[in-house]
């Protein structure tokens, strides 16, 4: 019983909606990234984030390891890019 309660609130982890980017411009990130040494600030737009909206070293070993290890799941990727940036850049303030 209590691993199935376990399981139900073991939020399932989605596939990422490509072209979002909430991720990659909402929260800071501390780690170097290509053309940005010294990572980048909350709210700025990652240099390595094309007009499309995706990553362009995505699968390149420069990329930051908290890019990588991200899991989007429904209450941060919410059901819009706009919805994901309410909710990271909360998350951003909440954490600072
Ligand atoms: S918020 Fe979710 S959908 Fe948007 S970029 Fe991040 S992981 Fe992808
Ligand atoms: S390196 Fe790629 S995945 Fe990471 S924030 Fe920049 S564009 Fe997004």
């Amino acid at each position: 019983m209590s691993q199935m309660i376990a399981s139900v609130m073991v939020e399932a982890i989605l596939a990422c909606r490509l072209g979002c980017a909430a991720c990659c411009i909402a929260p800071s990130i501390s780690s170097a990234i290509p053309e940005m040494p010294n990572g980048k600030a909350a709210g700025e737009r990652c240099v390595q984030l094309d007009t499309a909206g995706l990553c362009k070293i995505f699968g390149h070993p420069e990329r930051p390891k908290v890019c990588s290890s991200l899991q989007a799941t429904a209450s941060m990727c919410g059901t819009s890019a706009h919805d994901a940036m309410i909710y990271l850049t909360e998350l951003e303030r909440l954490t600072a």
